[in-house]
């Protein structure tokens, strides 16, 4: 079966009201055929490229303008064409565009505390990649963030917490104490066993992109952003 079967079975994104799909080239509508984006071409080695070319320019200067330039607005109403997808935390210090110094349309950016994949999460980076082409999926977590610290309290202490919050931090919880149980006990341990537990199931999770990765179409990568230095560092 074929990503595109797979998406076309679910009809998963006919309906979307975004104005999006007509823009992707998927399928064999005259209407998409007509399609004035074109997905990147870059392969999912030179997205991480670019990715890490934008942040040693953000870490040199704090940049926040592309290296191309500003994309006229205008311009971006025919549809998008991401290079690459980034699941990121919502801390407000951690802004995927600021960091990898990229403009409008460049990212598709998912972004909830604590970096996880829920259901609405997999779903949006399935759309990127099996319908917008984007070659590269990173999960972003980062230094000192306050909902693996929130998970690592439930895992000490069963610390509880107001409203919805210890469910939001409830499926972090697995993957800190896995770290404990290797001897990993420090916050920044916790962080990057998140980080990769979440890249794992999404491959797992997602049998779109699952069969994206198999058809060398795109990478999932892990990263953990660095608040002091602004530096990323990728894991693999
Ligand atoms: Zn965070």
């Amino acid at each position: 079966m074929t990503i595109s079967s797979v998406v076309s079975r679910r009809k998963l994104f006919g309906t979307l009201a975004c104005g999006c799909v007509a823009a992707t080239g998927l399928g064999s509508s005259p209407a998409r055929a007509a399609s004035p984006v074109t997905k990147t071409s870059l392969s999912a080695e030179e997205a991480l490229a670019k990715l890490k070319a934008g942040n040693a320019a953000f870490v040199a200067g704090g940049a926040c303008t592309p290296a191309g330039g500003p994309v006229p607005i205008s311009t971006l109403s025919a549809g998008q064409a991401p290079f690459a997808v980034v699941l990121g935390c919502s801390d407000s210090r951690t802004p995927p565009e600021h960091v990898f110094t990229t403009g409008l349309g460049e990212l598709f950016i998912i972004r909830v505390a604590g970096n996880t994949a829920d259901v609405t999460a997999i779903g949006s980076i399935e759309y990127a990649v099996a319908v917008l082409g984007a070659p590269l999926v990173v999960v972003m977590g980062h230094s000192q963030c306050g909902a693996v610290e929130a998970a690592g309290d439930v895992a000490s202490s069963g610390a509880q917490f107001p409203g919805f919050i210890g469910d939001m931090v409830q499926p972090i919880v697995p993957a800190v104490l896995r770290a404990r149980k290797a001897g990993h006990m420090e916050l920044a341990d916790a962080i990057r066993a998140n980080v990769a537990e979440v890249a794992r199931h999404i491959t797992t999770a997602s049998e779109v992109v699952a069969q994206a990765i198999g058809a060398n179409k795109v990478r999932v990568v892990g990263s953990v952003y660095d608040l002091a230095s602004g530096k990323v560092d990728f894991l693999a």
